[in-house]
């Protein structure tokens, strides 16, 4: 009874630890929000549910001038800057909508089953919050804000439709003069 006690508890932390390390291969190390391998899953389970791509919306986000901060200001400084948008983001979307950190200053919002007025309507308000966060830079003892580009496509046929939309707007709205919500 006891080795079956025992092998019970091993089963249950080869559980634990296996959710843990699914945990970690999905979450970006800096900003601890979705990585892209994560949206992969994700889309791996849209893929088998066509109707409801046709009502996913996509924010596609681009940090501004973001060379300019890290050359201006240091690498150090970028991080902390992606990291205080991710957690913006994270703080003003729903538990179900996916954040994912795309690219280098490249952030994505997945949102399942919302029309096109109210996406864009997030992406504004995910912009005003964005540009309100301060950053303080002891060197110069002040503060920098960061703006925040995005694009915004409601429903495709498919996920790569889908991403070719949003990430045209986004080049409207940087194009635009940039600190701009498209769609
Ligand atoms: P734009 O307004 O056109 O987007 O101008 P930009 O300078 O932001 O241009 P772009 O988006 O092409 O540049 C992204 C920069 O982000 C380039 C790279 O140095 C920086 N970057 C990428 N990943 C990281 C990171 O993890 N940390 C920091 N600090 N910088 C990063
Ligand atoms: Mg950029």
């Amino acid at each position: 009874l006891e080795a079956i006690q025992k092998l019970k508890q091993r089963l249950e932390q080869r559980d634990i630890l296996e959710f843990q390390l699914r945990n970690i291969a999905n979450t970006d190390a800096l900003t601890g929000v979705s990585n892209r391998m994560a949206l992969e899953e994700y889309l791996k389970f849209l893929e088998h549910k066509p109707e409801k791509l046709s009502k996913t919306g996509l924010i596609i986000m681009d940090v501004d001038k973001f060379k300019h901060v890290n050359d201006t200001f240091g690498h150090i400084v970028g991080d902390q800057a992606l990291k205080l948008i991710a957690k913006t983001l994270k703080a003003n979307v729903r538990s179900s909508d996916l954040v994912v950190r795309y690219g280098g200053d490249e952030f994505l919002v997945v949102i399942d089953n919302i029309e096109f007025t109210e996406a864009l309507y997030l992406a504004d308000k995910l912009r005003c919050q964005i540009v309100k966060d301060e950053i303080y830079i002891p060197e110069i003892n002040d503060y920098i804000k960061i703006s925040i580009s995005a694009g915004v496509a409601v429903g495709a046929t498919s996920w790569s439709s889908l991403l070719e939309k949003a990430d045209k707007h986004l080049f409207r709205a940087k194009a635009r003069g940039r600190n701009a919500v498209e769609g």
